[in-house]
């Protein structure tokens, strides 16, 4: 089996695997540390000093935020996943999640009233996002237009994380990896002889114990995986859980899915595309998966029985485990 190392990070776990008998895991281990603690001392909601955190504070002054690089192109493809998806993925909708009692800790919350709805959906809109770049010093800088707007790039910064790490992997001449931050993952060559890439297991959501798969697929060089769900954090509002992606079109927490993956080219795009298609559900993902050529996804749709979708670019190498393969609709 390949060696694999595992820490907490971001709340929660991330993984480097190198193939059978590989020895420079404890010095490759650090550098992918490295990178994701970078990344969130730049992207973090929570850090005082963050890009984000400093341009929060700065929202409706009119006063723009110098960001870094970095912060910047994260923040360019959240705005054009925004647009691609009609505002389904919006990287301002902080605003809700704090109005559904995320970034909270309270547990039975009641549903929000109409009116704190409608005043925080005006909150909550990518256009009123200002990113200028320029050849000059500072290079970007962001402006958020209404005092009370948030950036909250939680749908797409694991993912950056994860194409940093593989880029700096890259660059320490590392062929054969995978790297994993809380299922936001990203491989490099195969781990054994005669394999096309790595190949890694959707859980399945609906089974309690560890090990049961909805099915495979294969990373090839260099692809991404990503999954959102309803599954892993949710908060509890009149005794109906609560998903932590929310409908920026509407306000309310997405509905229809138990959880969508999303293979793409690069670990930010199956992020943010993972967000976004949890949101659009299975009928309306067409304007994205189109702006991103070589995507694909395979839902598990919140009807009874569940079922198994899968989009055409995905038949022929998602395999479905054993019990599920009379659910899949391909
Ligand atoms: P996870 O954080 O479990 O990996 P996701 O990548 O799907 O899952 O990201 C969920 C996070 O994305 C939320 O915690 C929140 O920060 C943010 N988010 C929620 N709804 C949206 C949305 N409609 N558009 C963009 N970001 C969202
Ligand atoms: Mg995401």
């Amino acid at each position: 089996a390949p060696v694999t190392a595992r820490w907490p990070v971001m709340s929660t776990v991330a993984e480097l695997s190198l193939p059978v008998g590989a020895t420079n895991l404890p010095r490759l281990q650090p550098i992918v540390a490295g990178c994701f603690d970078a990344v969130e001392n730049r992207l973090s909601f929570f850090r005082e000093t963050s890009d984000i955190a400093r341009i929060n504070r700065q929202a409706g002054t009119g006063i723009p935020v110098a960001v870094a690089a970095g912060t910047a192109d994260v923040l360019a493809q959240a705005l054009s996943v925004a647009r691609e998806s009609g505002g389904a993925f919006d990287p301002t909708v902080a605003p809700l999640m704090r109005l559904w009692g995320f970034r909270g800790g309270v547990t039975n919350l009641a549903r929000p009233a109409h009116e704190a709805l409608g005043g925080t959906l005006a909150l909550v809109d990518w256009r009123q996002v200002t990113l200028v770049v320029t050849a000059a010093p500072p290079h970007a800088a962001v402006h958020l237009a209404r005092p009370g707007m948030e950036l909250d790039l939680g749908g797409i910064a694991k993912g950056y994380a994860v194409d940093q790490a593989y880029d700096a992997l890259l660059r320490e001449g590392c062929s054969v990896f995978l790297v994993n931050l809380a299922g936001n993952m990203r491989g490099r060559g195969a781990p054994a002889a005669g394999r096309r890439g790595w190949r890694i297991g959707i859980r399945d959501p609906l089974q309690v114990q560890a090990g049961a798969w909805l099915g495979t697929l294969t990373l090839e060089d260099g692809e991404a995986l990503a999954t959102s769900g309803n599954y892993e954090r949710f908060v509890v509002v009149e005794g109906e859980r609560v998903p932590h992606i929310i409908d920026p079109r509407d306000g309310q927490p997405a509905r229809g899915l138990i959880s969508v993956t999303v293979l793409a080219g690069s670990a930010l795009e199956a992020d943010a595309l993972s967000t976004a298609l949890f949101v659009l559900g299975v009928d309306q993902r067409r304007t994205v998966l189109r702006a991103h050529p070589g995507c694909g996804a395979v839902y598990l749709t919140d009807t009874r029985p569940p079922r198994l979708r899968v989009t055409p670019e995905l038949h022929g190498r998602f395999r479905p485990a054993p019990g599920w393969k009379t659910a899949v609709e391909w």
